[in-house]
């Protein structure tokens, strides 16, 4: 009981498990990822949220800086970055110009209000920073991408992004395009997850009703709670091995366990 009650989640954040409890947590996962969703479902379309799930499994951008920097060498508290950060994240989105940035030039941006934020003049540390960060993304990137690619044979597939306009212009870059049949960017759409508007534009586009429509992503208020509000079903991207959530249909902690969730899915209703 002690472990069922480690596993089951409710709130955002995992809670902190000892060690020897993972692979129980593990396997549990394993039966409900086989069992596939709670109730029979149909899933035609599949909509994801681009950072911290196509980007990075589960991976907060903030964290990702901050171990960047101690890679460095620099002893950077996350107490300290925070702000420097969260000045460079509202700069990127109340400058016009960042709306056409590729992913080299958005984290030369980035770093670059970070650090006039620190008071830090390195040009050394800010190219490290940035192309470490671009190096990483790039990676995940390509690895999400061969998930899509399977998963767009039978689905139709989209992204649903609080980001700064750029999303779709990064996403093509790394040869996303083909796969997807909508992308929708809050600056662009004009509304940010967790508000119902651009969840309905990307319905919209990809042209497949909300019970029917997968939503996967990292954040458990704008991406499942606010997906499974609406009638989609959801799955939610979790650093460490969770069996379920209230919320969430499927908890994952690889885009990949979403191809054995929808296989088990169709084989119980014998497709
Ligand atoms: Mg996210």
């Amino acid at each position: 009981m002690a472990a069922a009650r480690r596993c089951d989640v409710s709130t955002d954040m995992p809670r902190e498990r000892p060690p020897g409890a993972a692979w129980r947590c593990a396997a549990r996962l394993d039966r409900a990822l086989r069992r596939g969703f709670g109730s029979p479902v149909q899933v035609d379309g599949i909509l994801f949220d681009y950072g911290g799930t196509l980007d990075g499994p589960a991976s907060h951008w903030l964290d990702r800086f901050v171990a960047l920097y101690a890679a460095a060498g620099v002893d950077m508290p996350i107490g300290r970055l925070k702000p420097a950060f969260y000045a460079a994240d509202e700069a990127a989105y109340g400058d016009a110009a960042v709306a056409d940035m590729s992913l080299a030039e958005l984290m030369d941006f980035h770093v670059a209000v970070q650090h006039a934020r620190l008071g830090l003049d390195d040009a050394a540390l800010r190219r490290r920073l940035a192309d470490d960060f671009v190096a990483g993304t790039t990676a995940a990137l390509a690895a999400s991408r061969s998930v899509l690619e399977r998963l767009a044979r039978t689905h139709r597939l989209g992204v649903v992004s609080n980001f700064y306009g750029n999303v779709e212009r990064i996403l093509a870059d790394a040869g996303f395009a083909p796969l997807l049949a909508v992308v929708a960017d809050s600056n662009r759409v004009g509304a940010s997850k967790p508000d119902r508007r651009i969840f309905d534009h990307a319905l919209a586009a990809l042209g497949t009703a909300p019970a029917r429509t997968l939503h996967v992503g990292d954040s458990h208020e704008r991406d499942v709670r606010a997906a499974k509000s609406l009638g989609l079903r959801t799955a939610w991207l979790v650093p460490q091995p969770l069996a379920r959530d209230e919320y969430a249909d499927l908890v994952i902690t690889d885009l990949r366990e979403l191809e054995t969730g929808l296989t088990a899915e169709a084989q119980r209703r014998g497709g």
